[in-house]
């Protein structure tokens, strides 16, 4: 039976880029991987199959009447099966909806069947946690999910609303968190303030992923860093990650802030990160 697992984080945050560097990392040593993008910007795919066109589950199901797995889907990097729900007319419809049809779609062509993947890893866009970007956490589609963060206060505001959203759907067999992924981190401050929003809310951080050239550069490759540079030490941090994320998770659910302490929880770090950084007497002596 393989195992679902959805991966969230707000728009440009590296929910794709971390997302594809898992599972070519996973394919790499054998497993059987689909990526599914939930992202109505519908790149989630795109440095798995070098940049290859891939049309998407809801532009098909607009353009025939019904799509087959070769009009939705493309091999990319170790095979790994890769398909973009897509995004609305501008203008027109629900990205949300969009993500439930795409995932009924697979079902009805018994994709998880005729596959036998190990892994289905979705990349969803996770700005606002409505009901159609919840549904790969709700109705039991993904028993994990996982949200990439920065120490941008955007990111963790994102991150505490999908908190929110996994206990709302706990009850009726929604996702469990998995963790938290530390992405781009560059100042010194970054990991200690990710760390104690972990430690707030109860969950944890399960991998450290340095801002790191190797990823811009393979980028323009249209390609992983576990394609690309496969013996780079970035390489060997999304290999890591790639264990962690599929490994065994204990179900727990998270204790999100409410807004009043999210605002205080921010600014209490704004102020120690001015003392730190300015050696201001005053403010450090706030804390
Ligand atoms: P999202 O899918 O969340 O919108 P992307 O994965 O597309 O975000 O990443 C946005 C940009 O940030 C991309 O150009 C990507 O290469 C870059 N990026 C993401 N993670 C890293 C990293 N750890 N180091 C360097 N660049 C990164
Ligand atoms: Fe957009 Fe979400 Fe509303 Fe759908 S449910 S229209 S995705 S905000
Ligand atoms: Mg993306």
């Amino acid at each position: 039976k393989p195992k679902h697992i959805a991966i969230y984080g707000k728009g440009g945050i590296g929910k794709s880029t971390t997302t594809s560097n898992i599972s070519a990392a996973l394919a790499e040593s054998g497993f059987r991987v689909i990526q599914i993008g939930c992202d109505p910007k519908s790149d989630s795919t795109v440095i798995l199959r070098g940049g290859a066109e891939l049309p998407t589950v809801l532009d098909s199901l607009r353009d025939r009447s019904r799509p087959k797995l070769e009009d939705i889907s493309t091999l990319g990097f170790g095979g790994v099966l890769c398909i973009e729900a897509g995004g609305p007319v501008p203008g027109v419809g629900c990205a949300g909806r969009g993500i439930a049809a795409a995932v009924d779609l697979l079902e009805e062509l018994d994709v998880f069947g005729t596959f036998k993947p190990d892994y289905v890893l979705y990349d969803v866009l996770g700005d606002v946690v409505c009901g159609g970007f919840a549904v790969p956490i709700r109705d039991g589609i993904a028993e994990a999910a996982f949200v990439v963060a920065s120490s941008d206060f955007m990111a963790i505001f994102a991150a505490n609303n999908l908190f929110k959203a996994i206990d709302k759907y706990a009850a009726t067999g929604g996702a469990r968190l998995g963790g938290v992924i530390a992405n781009s981190l560059q100042t010194p401050y970054a990991r200690d303030l990710l760390d104690d929003f972990a430690a707030r809310t109860g969950t944890e951080i399960v991998g450290y992923v340095p801002r790191s050239q190797a990823v811009a550069q393979s980028e323009l490759y249209g390609q992983t860093v576990i394609e690309a540079q496969p013996y780079s030490e970035q390489a060997e941090i999304y290999r890591a990650l790639a264990r962690r994320v599929v490994g065994d998770h204990p179900t727990r659910l998270p204790k999100p802030l409410d807004g009043p302490d999210l605002k205080d929880w921010a600014k209490q770090w704004g102020d120690r990160i001015f003392g730190v950084e300015h050696g201001a007497k005053n403010s450090a002596a706030r804390l």
